[in-house]
C-alpha cells in the first residue's frame, strides 16, 4: 500500500475535498468518525474502503489508535477541511513524519505544495513517509464504477487524550467557514459600493446563508478578506450559489466547487458567471439585492464598519 486517504465522518456526512483526496490516494480509504456507513455510500472515487467507527471526532484519540493501521502507507492523504488539518498534524506527529499541508498533489516521489496565499506554488521532492493535506476543490476526480471493497476496523481510542466536549452550537451562517456553508449568496465589483455589501450581509443569513464576495471586492476593502472566494481564497463548495455582479474570472470560479444551483445576477447577458448559472437574471444587482431584502423583511439602514458585525449585533 503506497497511499491511503484518512477521512473523518461527522454524522455521516463527508468533509470537504473527501473525494478527491481518495482519488489522490489511489482510491484507497480509511473512513473514520460517526455514521462511516453512510459517509461511505457517498464517496464516488474509492475502490477499497476500511471503515472504522469512532463516534465524536477525537483527534488525539483517534492520531493514536489509527497509527498501526496506515503505518504501511508511504503517503497518508487527508482532505485539507477543517476536521483534515486538525488530524493530519496528530498522525503525522504518532507516525513521526513530515506534513505537507496545503497541497495540490502529492505521490511517493514529489508533492506540489500553495504557499503564500496562492501566489506560490513549490514543487518538492519526497523522500519518505509523509502525511498531507489535499486542497479540496482544485484536483477534481473521476467517479468509480464498481463497488468498492469493504472492511470493517475496530478502533480502540485511548481516553482522556482530546479536550472535553460540553456542546456543539449549529453553526451562524453569518460566521461560520465559508468553505462549510451549503448556501452562499456573493457579491462582486458589480454591487458597486461598501453599502451594497453591508445589505449583503443582512440579507444573507436571512436566506440561510453565507455571503461572500469576489477578490476584486475584498481588495477594495468592501467585504473582509476571509470572505474572498477562488483560488486565492477560500475554497467552497456549496449546493446553491447566488452571485451578485460577478463576473466569472477563472480565478474566482475555480474555487467554487460544483455548486448544485448558481444563480447569477449581472447587467452583462455574456459575462462568464452568467454562462455557467442555472438561472441567470439581467437586472441591476444592487437593485435586485434591495428587492431581496423588501421581500425578506430586512432593513436597508447600512452603518459602517465589519459587514459582520451587523449581522452578529
Ligand atoms: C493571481 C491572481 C489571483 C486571483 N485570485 C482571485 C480569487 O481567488 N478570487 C477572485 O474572485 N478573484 C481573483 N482574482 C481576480 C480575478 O481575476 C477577477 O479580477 C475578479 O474575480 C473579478 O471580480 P468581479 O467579478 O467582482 O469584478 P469584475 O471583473 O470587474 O466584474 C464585475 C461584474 O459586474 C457586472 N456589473 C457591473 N455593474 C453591474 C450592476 N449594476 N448590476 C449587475 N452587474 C453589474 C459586470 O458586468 C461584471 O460582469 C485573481 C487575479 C489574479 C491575477
Amino acid at each position: 500500500m503506497s497511499a491511503i486517504a484518512v477521512i473523518p465522518v461527522r454524522g455521516g456526512l463527508l468533509p470537504l475535498g473527501a473525494d478527491e483526496a481518495v482519488a489522490e490516494a489511489g482510491g484507497v480509504a480509511l473512513v473514520v468518525g460517526d455514521g462511516t456507513d453512510e459517509a461511505a455510500t457517498a464517496l464516488a472515487a474509492a475502490t477499497s474502503l476500511l471503515l472504522a467507527e469512532a463516534g465524536d471526532f477525537a483527534p488525539a484519540a483517534w492520531a493514536v489508535a489509527l497509527r498501526p493501521h496506515i503505518a504501511a502507507a508511504a503517503v497518508v492523504v487527508l482532505p485539507a477541511s477543517p476536521d483534515g488539518r486538525d488530524l493530519a498534524p496528530r498522525l503525522a506527529y504518532e507516525l513521526d513524519r513530515p506534513l505537507l499541508a496545503g497541497a495540490l498533489s502529492v505521490d511517493e516521489h514529489r508533492a506540489v505544495l500553495v504557499r503564500r496565499g496562492g501566489l506560490v506554488v513549490e514543487e518538492h521532492d519526497v523522500a519518505g513517509p509523509v502525511v498531507a493535506t489535499l486542497l479540496p476543490g482544485v484536483r477534481g476526480f473521476e467517479p468509480v464504477a464498481t463497488e468498492p471493497r469493504r472492511a470493517r476496523l475496530d478502533l480502540e481510542p485511548p481516553p482522556g487524550a482530546d479536550a472535553e466536549v460540553l456542546d456543539v452550537t449549529p453553526p451562524d451562517p453569518a460566521t461560520m467557514d465559508l468553505a462549510e456553508a451549503r448556501r452562499i449568496v456573493a457579491g462582486g465589483a458589480g454591487l458597486g459600493g461598501p453599502e451594497p455589501f453591508e445589505l449583503l450581509a443582512r440579507v444573507a443569513p436571512a436566506l440561510g446563508a453565507s455571503f461572500g464576495a469576489s477578490r476584486v471586492a475584498a481588495d477594495v476593502g468592501w467585504a473582509p478578506q476571509d470572505r474572498f472566494i477562488g483560488t486565492t481564497g477560500v475554497v467552497v463548495d456549496p449546493d446553491l450559489y447566488i452571485a451578485l455582479g460577478i463576473s466569472g474570472a477563472v480565478q474566482h470560479v475555480t474555487g467554487l466547487g460544483q455548486p448544485d444551483h448558481v444563480i447569477a445576477v449581472n447587467t452583462d447577458a455574456s459575462a462568464p458567471m452568467m454562462a455557467m448559472a442555472d438561472l441567470a437574471i439581467v437586472a441591476d444587482a444592487p437593485a435586485v439585492l434591495v428587492a431581496l431584502a423588501d421581500r425578506l423583511g430586512v432593513a436597508h439602514t447600512a452603518s459602517s464598519g465589519d459587514p459582520r458585525s451587523e449581522v452578529s449585533a
